[in-house]
């Protein structure tokens, strides 16, 4: 059986930064959520792979998703690379999710950029008959690509508000990238390092949530029209959806996704 969400990361903290309210808030709609980490962010200033691995794992375990991989890919040099594609085909056949999240093509990162390029261009291979025979081609419904530094304008957001002290949670367990550098001789001060990082991922989502009229919100971009079956703005049940309501939602033949 398939899962519902397969959310790539570049490196080992982007998922939690782009997309960690929405990832709390699938698990909570009782959803399957699969992760995957394309690098062990070996060319980071801070952090040995061991403890990337260990941070992730644990950040994971604080979101409730239901596996967390690592495709070992080269940091640095991420991109439509047909060993990249493979690998990342194999992956998306293998857990044949609905929905692939993955990086905004446009971000000061050339590795979030690369790893937006290969995984749109792996995902489209793995639903190929002819790419990689032998084992069965999958196709996701779609593809949502989320913000990691920089932003756009969103498709649509989702409501995070009951799920952002997740997200905080989740993020302090990249405490090798995050944690301020004083005091430790190895350790180097970037950007990741300054308090005004989590501002800047924290404002956006108020911004975003603020759009909507809620607290936080993350927004993803999708690149086909949204189809939805009237003007209405909210259904009965919509937007209030909680625990273990998901599987009545799909059993009443609702679209997905039911925002
Ligand atoms: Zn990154």
């Amino acid at each position: 059986m398939g899962i519902d969400l397969l959310v790539f990361g570049p490196h080992p903290d982007d998922i939690e930064i782009g997309l960690g309210g929405t990832v709390a808030r699938h698990v909570a709609l009782g959803c399957r959520v699969g992760l995957c980490d394309l690098t062990l962010g070996e060319m980071a200033s801070n952090g040995t792979p061991e403890q990337r691995l260990a941070e992730a794992e644990a950040a994971r375990a604080v979101l409730g998703a239901d596996w967390r991989e690592n495709l070992r890919l080269p940091d640095g040099a991420l991109g439509p690379e047909p060993e990249q594609i493979r690998a990342v085909v194999a992956l998306v056949r293998r857990s044949q999710p609905r929905v692939i999240a993955a990086p905004y093509d446009r971000d000061r990162h050339p590795d979030h950029e690369g790893a937006s390029r290969l995984l749109t261009r792996a995902t489209f291979a793995a639903g190929l008959r002819r790419y990689a025979p032998g084992v069965e081609p999958w196709r996701p419904d779609w593809m949502c690509y989320y913000f990691i530094n920089d932003a756009d304008e969103p498709s649509f957001v989702v409501d995070v508000s009951r799920y952002y002290d997740v997200k905080r949670r989740a993020l302090a367990c990249h405490a090798s990238q995050f944690a301020a550098a004083a005091g430790e001789r190895e350790r180097v001060t970037t950007r990741l390092t300054s308090s005004r990082f989590r501002q800047l991922v924290e404002s956006r989502d108020a911004l975003f949530g603020a759009a909507a009229g809620v607290a936080f919100a993350e927004g993803v971009i999708v690149r086909e029209p949204i189809v939805r079956p009237d003007l209405f703005k909210q259904r009965d049940g919509d937007g209030a959806a909680g625990p273990g309501e998901w599987d009545a939602l799909s059993a009443t033949g609702d679209e997905w996704p039911p925002w």
